[in-house]
């Protein structure tokens, strides 16, 4: 990948209390690509997404997201640590989407994927109604404006939370674990959207073990254990030859 770099991790250490998470994660995510990070429990996935979405602060690194180090600012050879605006602010261009979808549950569909645009953005309800329109459509969820999150299926509620995130026009899509809590046969609904996501160049970061995903739609995959990147490359690489012990075992338990 060639394109500018959206996230640069230069050696992130992250720990909770005595829990040693983090230990040295470096890599790169570009304009444009896909990001599959793949990796066994605990091995700190999550972790990684939550400090580039600002929702846990590194301890030791760098971390960069596009061009801004992250909860810090350099100002006259000083280090300063950003406030809760500023963090907020840098926050509110990634998009995030979790294992459980988190909808609002007193809220139709369109009612929240319009509460970001409305609160956050500041944009007038007919324009923020406009648009979630258009972003339910794009999920494929053209007849359930009006439909609650109870009367919603898992993949129907997932495609719910994408639209949402998109509502905030990211230019980064972080998706953690997003179809893992869903039945088998609904998985492929979700994946289908990300796909066309991942078509219209949007920079994406997914934790996944959706194999067949990350060799289609990944540029990258980086798979992690133990609070570090131990190996990464072209999904079909890493998938068809894994050069690290962890890496084969992992992918002998999974595929
Ligand atoms: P993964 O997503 O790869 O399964 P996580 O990043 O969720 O891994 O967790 C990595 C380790 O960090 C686990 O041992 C987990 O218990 C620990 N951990 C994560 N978040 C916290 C937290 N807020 N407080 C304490 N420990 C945490
Ligand atoms: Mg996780």
């Amino acid at each position: 990948m060639t394109g500018t770099p959206v996230v640069q991790a230069l050696g992130i250490h992250k720990s909770f209390g005595p829990v040693h998470v983090l230990r040295g994660v470096s890599l790169t995510v570009h304009a444009g690509e896909v990001l599959c990070v793949m990796g066994p429990s605990g091995s700190g996935k999550s972790t990684f997404l939550r400090c580039v979405n600002q929702l846990e602060r590194i301890d030791d690194g760098e971390l960069w997201v596009r061009d801004e180090l992250v909860g810090h600012r350099v100002r006259q050879g000083r280090l300063y640590e950003l406030n809760e605006r500023e963090i907020a602010r840098q926050r509110r261009g990634i998009g995030m989407v979790f294992q459980r979808f988190n909808l609002f549950p007193h809220m139709t569909a369109l009612g929240n994927v319009i509460e970001g645009p409305l609160r956050a953005l500041r944009h007038n309800r007919t324009d923020a109604t406009a648009a979630a329109r258009r972003l339910l459509d794009r999920v494929g969820l053209s007849d359930k404006y009006d439909a609650y999150p109870a009367q919603l299926s898992g993949g129907q509620q997932q495609r719910v939370a994408i639209a949402r995130a998109l509502a905030m026009q990211p230019y980064l899509m972080l998706f953690d674990e997003p179809t893992s809590a869903l039945d088998p046969e609904l998985v492929g609904e979700v994946l289908d959207v990300m796909k066309t996501l991942a078509a219209d160049g949007m920079t994406m970061v997914v934790v996944t073990h959706e194999t067949g995903f990350a060799r289609e739609v990944g540029d990258t995959l980086v798979f992690m254990d133990d609070g570090v990147v131990v190996e990464s490359g072209p999904p079909a690489d890493v998938l068809g030859a894994p050069q690290h012990p962890r890496t084969r075992e992992f992918l002998s338990r999974v595929l």
